[in-house]
């Protein structure tokens, strides 16, 4: 949104806007080697690497006013510039750019499996917006690095638009992420075997343009303790207690364990909000979490629907590692291998202390996911009882495939007293497939109670039900980005049209306000049929 005064100072042009000041990566070991394949590369943190632009056609499929404005402090009117596109594929490298791909490595699904790195990802400088935040611009599908590996740099639009969406939706959700700023498409065509059946297609390459602090993951200080590049693995431990953690002073020895104690208790605080959400990432390898704590790598992600906690978003995921209801579990066991890549770097006594913190970590995250959901229903602080009022409520929407957004936002939208009225239920089609489980008004009964001690504290019953349902709405949101809804978007713009993919992305800018257009096209409505078959492939 446009603040006020500020308009003068937003950018018209790529020439009027530059990155404007070195980046400080530029202290971090780079291999200026930058054709070479980086299978044994070591001591270094990046490589420098041009993106390889996209040629043919180009066409801006959609932008993040949002990210343009508030971060970038671009006027939108820019994007109706040809050279935005031309910036986005690569083809314009703003000046004081500085490409770079960064070298991490990853456990993915439980198992080390040594570097990976950018390969299909160039970081290109750093920009210092009107309010002195510092944002690190990335293209992801700009073509090969020396971490490509066997693959070919590059995205395709079905994956980028979807991660596009999720990124700005899941910030005006407020779920901590990554940004995207805006998103083109090309006639160069990729192969990619979807399903992984052996039966590859053609389809079309974009590029998407995502910003974040820094794009440092848990991988990155993997890979240095893996290989035993402990100098370097210092440098970038004590780089990024400088860079983005300024409340940990570089010359307190405890410093790694601070790092640590932080990193974890901020992405268990993530984890809690997406469980808040019934958003489950897919693919949560530690080269997809971020040192930051915020969401990373949108993949085969997906919004739960009818809820159920096995939920695998992620087709190739056979086992369920990265279920919804796993999700708390394999972080916290992403968050021990952060862990062990501090470990060199920590004297034996510090090491008792880590390992001491590793333990409370499992009770931290239970309690942040209750609170979450204490919120959900409208308390504000725990009480007897509570843990085993949620349980039976999520026990009561997986029995009954009620859905999870949409049930959370109707027990907001009636009076507790109306959830027992056959025609007010009959308006609220996810509450009206939880009442029918037999435990439902038992349930209803205990939810009655509970608000009323809640009430008692509050002041009046009347005051305070006003006040629940205003608290329930602001944490409910009347609109998630369904995986139909991104479906839908996705089929038209491979056919070039735009507008869903547009309008989606506008309709979560205010996830929690009703909107009539959205209404009329049934965000909150069912889902249709055909979405609860959908499956998406990690073939990205
Ligand atoms: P992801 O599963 O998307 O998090 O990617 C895991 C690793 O594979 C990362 O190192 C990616 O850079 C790399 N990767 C995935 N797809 C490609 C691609 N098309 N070209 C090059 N590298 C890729
Ligand atoms: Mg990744």
């Amino acid at each position: 949104m446009k603040m006020e005064g500020e308009l003068t100072v937003l950018k018209k042009n790529l020439t009027e806007w530059r990155f404007n000041q070195y980046p400080k990566y530029i202290l971090l070991p780079i291999d200026e080697n930058n054709d070479q394949i980086c299978s044994n590369i070591k001591n270094v943190v990046f490589s420098e690497v041009t993106p390889c632009p996209l040629e043919r056609n180009i066409q801006l499929v959609c932008v993040s006013e949002d990210a343009l404005i508030s971060i970038l402090d671009m006027d939108p009117d820019i994007a109706n510039r040809e050279e935005f596109a031309e910036f986005i594929a690569g083809r314009k490298l703003p000046y004081g750019a500085l490409p770079v791909a960064h070298r991490y490595g990853g456990h993915q699904y439980g198992m080390w499996v040594g570097q990976l790195g950018d390969g299909r990802a160039h970081i290109l400088g750093e920009y210092i917006n009107r309010l002195g935040e510092r944002w690190q611009l990335q293209l992801k599908g700009s073509g090969l690095t020396p971490y490509s590996r066997m693959h070919d740099g590059r995205a395709v639009l079905r994956s980028a638009l979807r991660e596009m969406i999720a990124c700005e939706a899941c910030h005006f959700l407020g779920i901590p992420t990554v940004r995207a700023a805006g998103l083109v498409v090309s006639d160069e065509a990729v192969v990619r075997d979807v399903y992984f059946t052996g039966n590859p297609g053609r389809e079309r390459a974009a590029i998407l343009l995502r910003l974040a602090e820094c794009w440092f993951r848990f991988g990155s200080l993997e890979i240095l303790a893996r290989t035993g590049e402990l100098a370097v693995l210092r440098q970038l431990a004590d780089f990024i207690i400088k860079e983005h953690f300024p409340d940990i002073q570089l010359s307190d020895e405890n410093r790694f364990i601070r790092l640590f104690s932080e990193v974890a208790h901020r992405t268990l605080d993530l984890v809690a909000k997406w469980q808040g959400f019934g958003f489950t990432h897919g693919l949560l390898n530690t080269d997809n979490m971020s040192i930051l704590g915020i969401t990373l790598d949108y993949g085969p992600f997906g919004f739960v629907d009818s809820y159920d906690g096995g939920f695998v978003a992620n087709c190739s995921d056979g086992e369920g590692r990265y279920s919804l209801a796993k999700q708390p579990d394999v972080v916290v066991w992403n968050v021990g291998q952060l862990a062990n890549a501090l470990k060199p770097l920590l004297t034996s006594s510090q090491q008792v202390h880590m390992a001491h913190i590793l333990k409370t970590l499992d009770t931290y995250c239970k309690n942040k996911i209750l609170e979450t959901f204490l919120l959900k229903i409208g308390l504000k602080e725990e009480k007897w009882g509570d843990e085993q009022l949620i349980e039976k409520l999520l026990d009561m929407m997986q029995k009954t495939g009620a859905d999870f957004t949409a049930t959370f936002r109707q027990l907001a939208e009636l009076e507790p007293n109306e959830m027992v009225n056959e025609t007010k239920l009959n308006e609220k089609w996810s509450l009206k497939r939880l009442s029918s489980h037999a435990s439902w008004g038992c349930w209803l009964d205990q939810y009655r109670e509970r608000l009323d001690k809640e009430a008692v504290d509050a002041s009046t019953v009347g005051v305070f039900e006003d006040e629940r349902r205003r608290r329930m709405l602001n944490v409910n949101p009347a609109y998630v980005p369904r995986n139909w809804l991104l479906q839908e978007a996705v089929n038209d713009a491979e056919k070039n049209d735009f507008r869903k993919a547009r309008f989606l992305l506008d309709v979560m800018r205010l996830p929690y306000d009703v909107q009539p257009e959205a209404e009329a096209r049934g965000f909150a409505s069912q889902p249709p049929q055909w979405a609860y078959a959908l499956k998406i492939s990690c073939s990205t």
